[in-house]
């Protein structure tokens, strides 16, 4: 039984769970310990010989620059993820000036500090749909993800209102950014900040900000900033034809989507961040779960089509706390894929890099001799027929219902670079197609073509985002 194998190595006395318990049990966090403490083994889970590589070294580049100098004194043995996390752990301490306001003296800091005083004008604007997280993320040392949420949390003021103690959170999102792949092009914290940001933005409408409680803010923040935890930059048809234990696991639905919220709630049962909230912190993880599993992109038809039922009847009533909800699922899912309705400049740079992760995927399947997955064949597709397939299959229909329920300058703004990106793409794939009709290969239907019919059938497919 694969799980109580799994289960016996960390925790000696759940010895006879087995899968079914697993699933049910409301202390659902087996895959986060399995993948920290013993890593992948394949001979032990039956899974494809090419996962004895730790994900994390799917996108090349060793993490050597994480080993300690000979000046680094150790008090034990320390694991590679915890020398991470204590490493990272004093770069934010020096980054936390931004949040506190507190000077440094040391002149050899002048620099950052210019950084800090630009990343913190940012912050003033923190609500634009125009927020470069690039820049951001630059300005912050690569600490985008903690420094916005932090920053919102506190705006909100969040922290007072919950009581949550300083230090628990500045260490549960550090973690959170520390489990994020650095080295994926896409599924990483950098997309969770900008995700984090946007779902800001939605929280701010009209119609959003005169009824949700804090309560509802804190968990749209805090699912925004952990819904891709721990991705490991391949997607779903991936693990499945691999025989991951996690797709064991999750009986191959959701897969990801359900080891994002369990990674999440180990990290907060970690740090401990909601201990003194007794009779919340179980809702609160379970409706953190209901948020992140709704950005399960196979899903995406049913609950457009629970949103188009509502709207229709116009009987979305933001008093329900389950309307509520349900209005916070639509953010999170708009939030996680709104890149294409940045503008252009932005949204370019997500798109090249969604596009290298899915042919980066391609190109291992090809190396193991699997099948390639749909879109990342980069021979057989291009950035610019994915985008448009997308966008016309996936974003529009989402944005199109989301600017009914919320018709305001926002809205506006988004279906306007939305429809303007997509214009740039066809003119990029017209320049890219080949002038004269005897170089087209007449036998194979176009990329066009077949991007858009394999995105039609997202429902099924399970794509990555
Ligand atoms: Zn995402």
């Amino acid at each position: 039984m694969l799980v109580t194998c799994v289960w016996e190595r960390s925790f000696s006395t759940v010895r006879f769970m087995t899968l079914e318990d697993m699933c049910a049990s409301c202390f659902p966090l087996g895959d986060v310990r399995v993948r920290s403490q013993v890593g992948f083994e394949p001979e032990g889970r039956g899974s494809y010989p090419y996962l004895c590589i730790d994900f994390r070294t799917l996108h090349s580049c060793s993490e050597s620059s994480l080993i300690p100098g000979p000046g680094f004194i150790s008090a034990g043995p320390v694991s590679g993820r915890r020398l991470r996390r204590l490493l990272s752990f004093q770069r934010y301490l020096h980054s936390s000036r931004l949040l506190w306001g507190t000077t440094h003296l040391n002149p050899l800091h002048i620099l950052d500090e210019d950084y800090i005083g630009q990343a913190k004008c940012m912050l003033e604007r923190v609500g634009s749909w125009n927020f470069d997280i690039f820049l951001f993320d630059r300005l912050t040392n690569g600490n985008s993800l903690v420094t916005m949420t932090f920053h919102l949390l506190n705006q909100y003021g969040l922290l007072e209102l919950f009581q949550l103690d300083m230090v628990k959170l500045w260490r549960f999102l550090v973690m959170v950014q520390e489990d994020y792949h650095s080295l994926n092009p896409y599924h990483n914290a950098v997309h969770a900040a900008d995700v984090t940001q946007a779902m800001y933005c939605y929280l701010r409408e009209p119609k959003l900000a005169k009824s949700l409680t804090s309560c509802d803010i804190l968990l749209g923040l805090l699912a925004a900033a952990t819904h891709d935890l721990d991705h490991p930059g391949v997607n779903q048809p991936f693990l499945i034809k691999t025989n991951h234990y996690l797709a064991k696991l999750y009986r191959n639905s959701s897969v990801l989507e359900n080891h994002h919220w369990r990674s999440a709630v180990g990290l907060l049962r970690e740090t401990g961040l909601f201990s003194h909230l007794p009779l919340i912190r179980l809702k609160m993880e379970r409706q953190l779960g209901s948020l992140i599993l709704a950005t399960d992109i196979s899903r995406q038809n049913e609950y457009l089509g629970k949103f188009r039922t509502h709207l229709n009847q116009d009987d979305l009533c933001l008093s329900n706390a389950s309307h509520r909800h349900f209005i916070l699922q639509m953010a999170l899912k708009c939030a996680d894929i709104c890149n294409p309705c940045r503008p252009w400049e932005l949204s370019k740079q997500w798109s090249e890099k969604v596009t290298q992760e899915f042919f980066h995927q391609g190109d291992i399947e090809k190396k193991h001799k699997l099948e390639v997955s749909p879109l990342c064949d980069s021979q057989r597709n291009s950035m610019g027929n994915i985008q448009i397939g997308f966008m016309t299959y996936v974003v529009e229909p989402l944005f199109a219902e989301w600017g009914r329920f919320s018709d305001t300058r926002l809205s506006q703004t988004m279906l306007g670079h939305l429809g303007l990106n997509k214009a740039s793409w066809g003119g990029l794939v017209q320049q890219e197609r080949p002038s004269s009709p005897d170089e087209l290969e007449p036998s194979r239907p176009t990329d066009m073509l077949d991007t858009a019919s394999v995105l039609k059938e997202f429902g099924t497919d399970g794509m990555v985002f």
